[in-house]
């Protein structure tokens, strides 16, 4: 007979009491259940699970249960709901609906036959194979870790957990899928007039043209409403990148009497509270900001004990893991995907941090799956990248950027980059083409 007691009750009631499955069959789940519980029962097969039900996480389950359909394919994934960061700028000016961004987990996960749990992993333990959650531990055979990024507010604020949750709470920067998105929303179409402080993370970090294309859309937001604010971005690269001229176009053509950019501003200080930030190019004081923290890989990265070490033996803060296949020698069958991925070549760094990476990584490491399913050698692929960026809301005007990837002699990744800088409503039409496309591949 199982015996619950107090504690296991609360924490099971706390962390997830509505917790969902869905699948090809929605399985039936104990009412209560504990982190010494099997989240799941074994079905006999050999189990695929995916930590993490992002853009890449999910892209990896619809195409491992194409490949490989004798694999269990489970999905552990602490939202609710499938929330776009792609898309959301725009959403944050209605320039396009909530239901371009919100969707189910069910309606996937039953289209393509794999399992979804909602749960939050708590711990993983690669030693045993195992994924501990809020609501049982879980055994695999395969791991794929497709948790996104961290915010990194230890870099401002060490140990100080009151100021982070109050720069959390009060200055979101909406980078992460969660109910920031909505909270900033809210703060730009409120905003009465003033100055916008934005801090933009040091490369690397996730979506790297987003901030600007962000900007942009608030200025046209401000700019339709007469309402008499500023935006100061403050950036600590030495210039606008990528997609330089398109976004130095947009700024002075179209917002030169809203938007500010700040080049070399290394956040050297940020006091939330007496609403200042302190950089290498001066001091800013702000009514409203947005405060993106540096970035890192997801928490569960760090969980599982796959953080990078640079030369000095100091943790890079990104997954050191093969730049093609995605895994580590020590530990095959196990793969990180998507904007948590460290330095893949010594000539360009980081792939960037986007959406269409993490599903052509996806895609690839589900091949991967696959071969070493049949005992086969994988042969290894290269991705590519593309992204489209909203300068302008009336007309509907986009710029983009793409990248192609190859192999150099000296077998170090090579990158391309082509900047798209004249905007016009053709490359919307794009951007919508493109987001179809992404969704019909994974959603
Ligand atoms: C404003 C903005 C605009 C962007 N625009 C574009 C664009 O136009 N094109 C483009 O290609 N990319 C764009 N991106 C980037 C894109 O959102 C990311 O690169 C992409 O989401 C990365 O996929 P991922 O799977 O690595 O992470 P995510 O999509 O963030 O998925 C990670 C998932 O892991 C889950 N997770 C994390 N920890 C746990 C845990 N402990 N337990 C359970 N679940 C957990 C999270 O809840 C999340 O659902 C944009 C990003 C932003 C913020």
């Amino acid at each position: 007979m199982t015996t619950v007691n107090r504690r296991s009750f609360l924490t099971r009631s706390l962390a997830g009491a509505g917790t969902l499955v869905a699948s090809g069959s929605v399985l039936a789940q104990p009412l209560l259940s504990s982190p010494k519980t099997a989240l799941l029962a074994p079905t006999g097969k050999r189990r695929v699970v995916i930590a993490g039900g992002g853009w890449g996480g999910l892209s990896a389950a619809k195409h491992l249960r194409a490949l490989a359909p004798d694999l269990e394919v489970i999905v552990l994934e602490k939202n609710p709901i499938f929330w776009s960061c792609p898309m959301s700028n725009k959403w944050l000016v209605n320039a396009v609906d909530t239901d371009l961004l919100a969707h189910s987990y069910i309606i996937p996960a039953k289209k393509y036959g794999y399992t979804f749990v909602q749960t939050e992993i708590t711990d993983i333990d690669r030693s045993a194979k195992t994924v501990y959650t809020s609501d049982g531990f879980i055994k695999y055979d395969w791991l794929i870790i497709a948790g996104g990024i961290r915010y990194a507010f230890e870099a401002w604020f060490g140990n100080d957990q009151k100021t982070t949750q109050y720069t959390k709470t009060n200055y979101a920067s909406a980078y992460i899928p969660s109910s920031e998105h909505a909270f900033l929303k809210n703060k730009i179409q409120n905003f009465k007039g003033g100055t916008i402080v934005m801090t933009l993370p040091p490369p690397p970090h996730r979506c790297p043209p987003s901030p600007y294309e962000r900007a942009c859309l608030m200025a046209w937001w401000f700019k339709e409403k007469k309402i008499p604010a500023k935006i100061i971005i403050l950036d600590p690269k030495p210039r606008i990148a990528p997609i330089t001229i398109g976004y130095q176009k947009a700024f002075t053509e179209l917002y030169s009497d809203i938007i500010t950019h700040v080049p070399n501003a290394t956040v050297k200080e940020v006091d939330p509270y007496n609403k200042i930030v302190k950089t290498a190019a001066g001091d800013f004081k702000f009514d409203e900001a947005i405060l993106m923290s540096p970035h890192q890989a997801a928490d569960l990265v760090w969980k599982a004990d796959l953080i990078g070490k640079d030369k000095a033996g100091k943790p890079t803060g990104w997954a050191a893991v093969d730049p093609q296949y995605y895994n580590t020698e020590s530990d095959p069958q196990v793969f990180v995907i998507g904007d948590s991925v460290g330095s893949v070549s010594i000539h360009f760094g980081h792939y960037p941090k986007s959406g269409h990476v993490a599903n052509r990584e996806a895609r690839l490491v589900a091949k991967y799956i696959a071969a070493q399913a049949k005992g086969v050698e994988p042969k290894a692929e290269m991705i590519d990248n593309l992204c489209f960026m909203l300068v302008n809301n009336s007309p509907k005007e986009a710029i983009s950027v793409s990248f192609s990837y190859t192999m150099g002699p000296d077998d170090e990744i090579l990158q391309k980059a082509i900047d798209d800088n004249d905007r016009r409503p053709e490359l919307w039409a794009e951007d919508l083409k493109w987001l179809g496309g992404m969704y019909g591949d994974f959603l």
